[in-house]
């Protein structure tokens, strides 16, 4: 009886301990977020104090509140490192842009630019014209055109191919997901498409597609499996065969080849082949549709390249409106395609200065030597610090069978665990992502830029030096 009453008692003086938002606010200074923004962070947690059975005395209020200001501010967006060794990271935002689509987006964007202007004419012009037509060169497609998103891209090709005719006919092994909420299914009956689903999860034969083709067909569809592969007992008809099918039945086909790489992934990087938009098309596809920041090594853009008469039937959907790209994304993809078709539309040689490529035809030998850097500026620091051979992946939902010879520092630190010190390295400035393995914190070097390298030795010196190190 007693003791409860005495806890009642230190309970309300505590309750006087707990700060006005503006005396906490004023304890706390400087905000590291506009004010609005840590003051509605610091009343929703003192909010919740008020609820709670206990409360702590003031300077622990104050702490765990600085605690959640610094939480808030490091989810603003903000640059990171990417030590994970994989190249098109979608939580890590995908493909770095080059610094020429940089330098021409930070032109257009700071000032005003000829989106919708014909300088010769002095009229209205087209937006997007000029990229498309230099896309469609580099898919050696007769049009192309683009819009926010693979995912939109896809959406915009169903509407219209099913508007008259309602069913896709779509292998069973197809219907996938990709990434985190894409699921196939889900996207083409948002659509109001009817899927007519073929063959069986590992195995579809041409018979199977030819059969379920009727009056009702708007289009075949194959997807790429672009972000996991099957073996084993499976099977299913090439490209070529399916659009003979398609061209015999005059039924549209679409492709979407998800990554899109626009070199010879084996030849550059001495991975599995990847197919490109353009040999799709060679085969008898009517269009294909493939992502800007994924191996293409652009800005997110949805690009579709095929028949001119279906690109043109695309742009006067009403729907292309709300899915068209704005000069920031038009400026980034322009420079990227020039950069491709520099280089002799990836033929010839590769594009150059483009991150997302460079990363993916680098050489091992240089990355050993910087990881070897990097672990001697690290000697004394109280760690295991290995250089070790690792395999960096592609990413991103691309060639999940390919893996590039690669090296990472390994650490492992005396005096508290890996993650210990990953969740340290995500907390530096820049943050620094690597991996854990076998108790070791990773940095893969093939992600990370070698302008970076000092920022990593910093930024694990003083995580490594911090004591303790939680
Ligand atoms: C990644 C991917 C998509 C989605 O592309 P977004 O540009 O992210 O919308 C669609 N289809 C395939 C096959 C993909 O690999």
């Amino acid at each position: 009886m007693l003791a409860s009453v005495r806890h009642r008692m230190t309970d309300m003086a505590n309750l006087r301990a707990i700060p006005s938002v503006e005396q906490a606010a004023q304890a706390l200074e400087p905000l590291p977020l506009p004010r609005p923004m840590a003051m509605s962070v610091i009343r929703g947690e003192l909010a919740r104090l008020r609820r709670s059975k206990s409360i702590p005395p003031r300077s622990e209020i104050l702490e765990q509140l600085g605690k959640r200001l610094h939480e808030t501010a490091l989810s603003r967006l903000q640059p990171v490192i990417n030590g994970t060794g994989v190249i098109i990271h979608t939580n890590l935002g995908r493909a770095p842009l080059a610094p020429d689509a940089l330098q021409l987006l930070q032109q257009t964007a700071s000032g005003y630019c000829n989106l919708e202007l014909d300088l010769g004419s002095g009229k209205r012009g087209s937006r997007g014209l000029y990229v498309e037509q230099a896309l469609a060169l580099l898919c050696r497609a007769p049009a192309a055109t683009v819009v926010n998103n693979c995912a939109s891209a896809l959406i915009l090709m169903l509407r219209l191919l099913t508007r008259d005719k309602p069913e896709v006919v779509i292998s069973r092994g197809e219907l996938v997901q990709i990434g985190g909420g894409f699921k196939i299914p889900e996207i083409l009956e948002a659509t109001g498409a009817h899927l007519r689903e073929v063959g069986t999860t590992n195995r579809t034969r041409l018979a199977d597609y030819a059969k379920a083709v009727s009056k009702d067909t708007g289009l075949i569809l194959k997807v790429h499996r672009s972000n996991f592969f099957m073996e084993g007992f499976v099977a299913s008809p090439s490209t070529g065969e399916l659009s003979t099918l398609a061209k015999r039945k005059r039924i549209p086909f679409v492709e979407d080849l998800g990554s899109g790489a626009l070199i010879a992934t084996e030849a550059a990087a001495g991975i599995e082949h990847e197919p490109t938009p353009a040999e799709i098309l060679r085969q008898g596809v009517d269009l294909v549709c493939f992502s800007g920041d994924k191996l293409m090594g652009g800005p997110q853009a949805g690009i579709i390249a095929g028949r001119r008469k279906l690109v043109q039937a695309l742009k006067q959907d009403p729907f292309f409106r709300a899915l068209r790209c704005d000069k920031l994304v038009l400026s980034a993809l322009q420079a990227t395609v020039e950069a491709y078709l520099d280089a002799g539309g990836g033929k010839a040689g590769l594009p150059k200065d483009l991150p997302a490529i460079r990363m993916l035809t680098a050489p091992p030998a240089p990355l050993k030597k910087r990881a070897q850097r990097i672990a001697d500026a690290l000697s004394g620091a109280p760690a295991i610090v290995q250089v070790v051979e690792r395999n960096a992946r592609i990413g991103g939902g691309t060639l999940p069978r390919s893996e590039l010879k690669s090296f990472a520092i390994a650490i492992k630190p005396l005096a508290a665990s890996a993650s210990a010190l990953a969740a340290l390295m995500r907390q530096a400035s820049p943050p620094v992502i690597g991996t854990l393995a076998e108790g070791f914190f990773h940095i893969d070097l093939r992600t990370v830029f070698p302008q970076q390298d000092p920022a990593i030795i910093q930024a694990l010196g003083a995580a490594l030096n911090r004591n303790p190190l939680t």
